[in-house]
């Protein structure tokens, strides 16, 4: 059984990730700053049987995920990088204060996760990361300037880690999904279209050639198998799930 670590468990892709790894058995540690939601899901998956703790943590904080890993087993098998926050705007409309919380997020939280991780993958004599990137970062999604950046960059990041690494047995992938249905996208579009909710997610469900958004469950399979010593000749790629959004692009 595997020690397991992802970040942003508690809801969306994240949870779809928790819940498939602890219902086969794996040791769960789930990291989110939702606090109410992540003892929720915690107390379900605990009376269930699993093993799974959930902690308290702000990945963009060293601190704050520091605290949270000495809770957590000198030996790691997986590290899922998985939480993120989105943003709507473009280079002219973004504000400096989005800009720097979105980095924050989606950049430093892959940063301080993964050199907090180390270690205790290297005392596993190493393991898997799997980090949550998007199609945004390959093609720069309209209207998502920020967005798009900090998705870039964790691509790079997961090459790095991959080159660096790859000696130590530590295998670095990274998934870009497109369109999936959870909780980011009803907020986004709760936020950015007051009142057109249904004929905007109709629109983006449209532009994946599939005709519909994913599922989490359709993510977290994924990365569980990335996870798996099934891949263990995978590393330094990225995998698109995003219903033929890019292969399928003209
Ligand atoms: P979600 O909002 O449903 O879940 C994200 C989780 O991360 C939440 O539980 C939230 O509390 C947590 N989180 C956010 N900031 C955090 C922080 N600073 N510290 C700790 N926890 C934090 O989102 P989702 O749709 O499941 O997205 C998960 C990942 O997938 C993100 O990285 C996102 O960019 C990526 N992604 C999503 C889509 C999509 O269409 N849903 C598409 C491409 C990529």
């Amino acid at each position: 059984m595997k020690n397991v670590v992802i970040t942003g468990g508690a809801s969306g892709i994240g949870l779809a990730i928790t819940r498939l790894f602890a219902r086969n058995g794996h040791h769960v540690f789930f990291l989110d700053y939702n606090v109410a939601t992540g003892i929720e899901v915690e107390r379900e998956l605990m009376e269930s049987g699993h093993t799974v703790k959930f902690l308290e943590a702000d990945v963009s904080s060293m601190e704050s995920v520091a605290k949270a890993f000495a809770s957590i087993p000198p030996t790691l098998d997986v590290l899922v990088n998985n939480a993120g926050i989105s943003h709507i705007g473009n280079l002219e409309n973004t504000a400096e204060s989005d800009f720097e919380r979105l980095f924050q997020v989606n950049v430093k939280g892959v940063f301080t996760c993964s050199q907090l991780a180390l270690p205790k993958l290297k005392a596993n004599k190493g393991g898997a990361i799997i980090n949550m990137c998007s199609v945004a970062a390959t093609i720069g999604l309209p209207d998502r300037f920020a967005y798009s950046m900090t998705k870039g960059a964790v691509m790079s990041m997961t090459l790095s880690m991959a080159r660096d690494f790859v000696a130590d047995n530590i295998r670095c992938n990274c998934i870009s999904p497109g369109r999936v249905h959870t909780p980011f996208v009803d907020g986004f579009l709760a936020k950015n279209y007051p009142g057109q909710e249904k004929e905007m997610f109709a629109k983006l469900a449209a532009t994946q050639p599939i005709g519909r958004m994913g599922t989490p469950e359709e993510i977290a399979g994924m990365v569980y198998y990335l996870a798996s010593d099934q891949a263990s000749f995978i590393t330094g790629s990225n995998y698109n799930i995003d219903g033929g959004f890019m292969g399928l692009k003209m």
